[in-house]
């Protein structure tokens, strides 16, 4: 009987797919293998060799090709991303393909992890002599002109360069070359003198090191986190093992990866998806070749493999940019936790506002807490202030006491942050004459006015169409804007402080690569300058002379019906006040509301975010809602509304009869309509993670079998983190 390899495709179907082995060179579990599968071919990676087929082996078909001679995801990986794929409902496929740089998931040879340089050819320093380039180009030769550059060095001197860098090589002027990373390229720079509570808590996580053990570390921004990440990452180092940082977003990474560097003095590898696949795939390897030390990613580095694992730290854990929203729904954070353990390392979530579930980790003894309550070098936490809007007279939605705060910085030659969760020019687009307002015909759902691009666009599905001249229903010219978009905001604060520069920071002045960073650079230290933008001021690089944070409105976050709402709110509100006052200088919020006495704003502004998030874990414990219980939530979409509810009932029906599970629908989704689509779902709850998983897999495959299955779109969510 020959060997049977089971494979791990990259389809979105559960299970396995059986091959013969190669007839050249010996596959082994981690190695990736080129099958045939149907008319195509793929790369899938050997998870098992089994000694016999489930189907008869002569109906099989033979591995096309080996990819690897040894494995290329070691025992621990491998096992992990099964763990994964199982808990997550996910197929096994799309988890590996999840793990893997997309380099990796082509039938082509391992690139090389060298270097990459790029230097000047002799054309090019001709070119570069006669000044004959402009912009990018004249730049980027100006650049080399002085020597060769690694790719590291040219993202930090001229982000964006590789437009140029492309067209000059087309051209003959550029040469690319990798050389193998230097060793130690830089002598470490000197750290501050850490606190106590910053010494206390490396001491603990010390102490640690080389077994599992998870910690969270609860301190606001500027407390001194980095710091204490820095200290640890030296320690592991010095033991000669590898650390592991999570970031949640690109954004923030151009500047912790120079400041990683700088104090460690060793190359620091950089893993997000806005990398070029051949940087990504390079940064892996180094990973598992064990030559990258330090690896700095967003959520998918979190697959990273770590032969020599130390360490592995979660900043801004309580970020929802952790969990993958489509395809293969895992966690980042939790993940995180399930490596560290199979690692025998440990793990530290840090967070200024950590969230109820590793709260309640923590409150259960899971996790051990560590505090830096003190921010080195700054005066005292910024001045909490509430504004009553009611009955207020409002410019563009901001009260005279928000404009009279920010009136006040600017005079001072401050910078004031004024903070609307909401990108364009206003939510809604009213007929003043008759009532019609613009609404997105695919989603039911009102249409945002973006006036500079004098279009109307829908937040749900992009739907975009032109303002129109007069209401299409009474032909009146009267529409009037209603509410405030950031748009509206900028040009509002434009009009009111002439002379202070107005920076706008959302989706839309951010669109490309590391525009965000570009923009915040403008600004000058010493001068004043009003910010108005989303929740991606939240985060970003320090700004030392914003003494101001003005929020213009967070009632809709008071409403919502999403029972994360409060803590998102509250997670956001302390994010983005943490921005006043960072340095020397102190700071001051103020938040404008309708509900001034509303309880969440009162206690989080009266006693801070630990006292919010105790009350908010207090009450979801009383209605049992996680962290307290399990859920998984299942969502169907179809053009047609009968064929949602004939599957969600069919899947209903197909349940498991048990008196601990909690059945929630078939119910429409809190967005009914989407993009044209209908949408329904079905929550499942239950006081025990056993209880819930226990039969998943099964109803997964009953779900799959359904006839009704075939005319929607469906997918299971494992703790869903909104039940959109
Ligand atoms: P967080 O990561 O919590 O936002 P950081 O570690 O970035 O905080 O620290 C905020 C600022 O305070 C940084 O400029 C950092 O250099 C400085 N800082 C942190 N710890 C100390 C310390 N022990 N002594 C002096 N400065 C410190
Ligand atoms: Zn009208
Ligand atoms: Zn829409």
């Amino acid at each position: 009987m020959p060997a049977v390899l089971r494979v791990a495709l990259p389809v979105p179907l559960p299970g396995l797919f059986d091959y013969l082995p190669p007839t050249v060179g010996a596959a082994c579990v981690g190695s990736r293998v080129l099958v045939p599968f149907g008319r195509h071919k793929l790369v899938g990676m050997v998870v098992a060799i089994d000694a016999e087929a489930a189907v008869g082996s002569s109906r099989l078909k033979q591995v096309l090709r080996l990819l690897d001679d040894g494995a290329l995801l070691d025992p621990e990986l491998m096992q992990t991303l099964a763990w994964a794929a199982d808990y997550w409902l996910g197929a096994p496929g799309e988890a590996y393909a999840n793990a893997l740089p997309l380099a990796l998931r082509e039938a082509k040879p391992l690139p090389p992890i060298g270097d990459e340089y790029w230097s000047l050819s002799g054309a090019g320093r001709s070119a570069h002599d006669a000044g004959s380039r402009r912009g990018g180009s004249k730049a980027l030769l100006g650049l080399l002109a002085a020597g060769a550059l690694s790719a590291q060095e040219l993202s930090e001197r001229q982000p964006g360069w590789r437009d140029a860098a492309r067209r000059l090589a087309a051209a003959g002027l550029l040469e690319r070359s990798e050389r193998p990373p230097p060793d130690r390229p830089l002598p470490p720079s000197l750290a501050p003198q850490l606190s106590d509570e910053q010494q206390q808590a490396v001491a603990a996580v010390d102490a640690s090191l080389g077994r599992y053990q998870p910690f969270l570390l609860d301190g606001v921004t500027g407390s001194g986190k980095t710091e204490v990440y820095l200290a640890l990452i030296e320690q592991v180092l010095a033991q000669g093992r590898q650390a592991l940082l999570l970031v949640p977003e690109i954004g923030l990474a151009p500047q912790t990866v120079r400041r990683l560097r700088e104090r460690l003095g060793v190359i620091v590898e950089v893993l997000h998806s806005n990398l070029s696949e051949g940087d990504r795939a390079r940064a892996w390897l180094r990973a598992r070749a064990g030559s990258a030390r330090v690896i700095l990613g967003t959520r998918s580095a979190v697959f990273t493999p770590l032969p020599q694992a130390g360490l592995i730290i979660v900043d801004e854990e309580h970020d929802s940019a952790y969990k993958q929203q489509e395809g293969f729904r895992y966690h980042a954070r939790d993940l995180a936790l399930v490596r560290a353990r199979a690692l025998g390392v440990p793990v530290l979530l840090g967070s200024g506002t950590p969230s109820l579930e590793s709260l309640a980790n923590a409150e259960a003894g899971r996790y051990r807490t560590l505090h830096l309550r003190a921010r080195p070098g700054a005066i005292r936490p910024p001045q909490v202030q509430i504004i009553d809007m009611r009955a207020q007279r409002l410019e563009h939605g901001m009260s005279p006491a928000l404009l009279g705060a920010v009136a006040d910085t600017v005079a001072r030659g401050e910078q004031a942050l004024v903070f609307r969760n909401r990108r364009g020019y206003a939510p809604v687009l009213l007929c003043h004459a008759c009532g019609w307002h613009a609404g997105c015909p695919r989603c039911d759902r009102p249409l945002t006015l973006h006036a500079g691009r004098r279009q109307l666009i829908c937040h749900h599905c992009d739907y975009r169409q032109r303002v129109p001249a007069a209401c299409p229903t009474c032909g009146a010219g009267d529409l009037k804007p209603q509410g405030q978009g950031t748009e509206r905001l900028e040009e509002a604060l434009l009009a009111q402080f002439p002379q202070v520069p107005v920076l706008r920071v959302d989706r839309e002045t951010t669109r490309r690569r590391d525009a965000f960073e570009q923009l915040l650079a403008t600004l000058k230290d010493d001068q004043p300058a009003i910010l108005v933008g989303t929740q991606m001021l939240a985060k970003g690089h320090d700004l030392p002379n914003l003494t101001l944070v003005a929020i213009v409105g967070v009632d809709e976050g008071l409403h919502s019906i999403d029972f994360r709402a409060g803590e998102r709110l509250a997670q956001l509100v302390v994010q983005v006040a943490g921005r006043a006052g960072r340095a020397r200088k102190p700071g001051r919020v103020v938040l404008q509301t309708h509900q001034p006495e509303h309880p969440l704003l009162r206690s989080l502004l009266a006693h801070g975010y630990a006292a919010a998030a105790r009350e908010l874990l207090a009450e979801r414990r009383l209605i049992q809602l996680p962290p307290y219980s399990y859920q998984v939530l299942l969502r169907a979409e179809a053009p047609q509304r009968e064929q949602v509810d004939a599957f969600l009932a069919a899947a209903h029906a197909a349940l498991p009869v048990n008196a601990q599970l909690q059945i929630a629908g078939p119910m429409s989704a809190p967005m009914p309509l989407r993009a044209g689509r209908h949408r329904g779902q079905l929550l499942l709850e239950a006081a025990s993670r056993r209880t819930l998983h226990g039969r998943l897999r099964s109803w997964q495959l009953a779900l799959i079998a359904l006839p009704s299955a075939r005319k929607v779109r469906w997918s299971l969510d494992v703790d869903p983190i909104d039940l959109y």
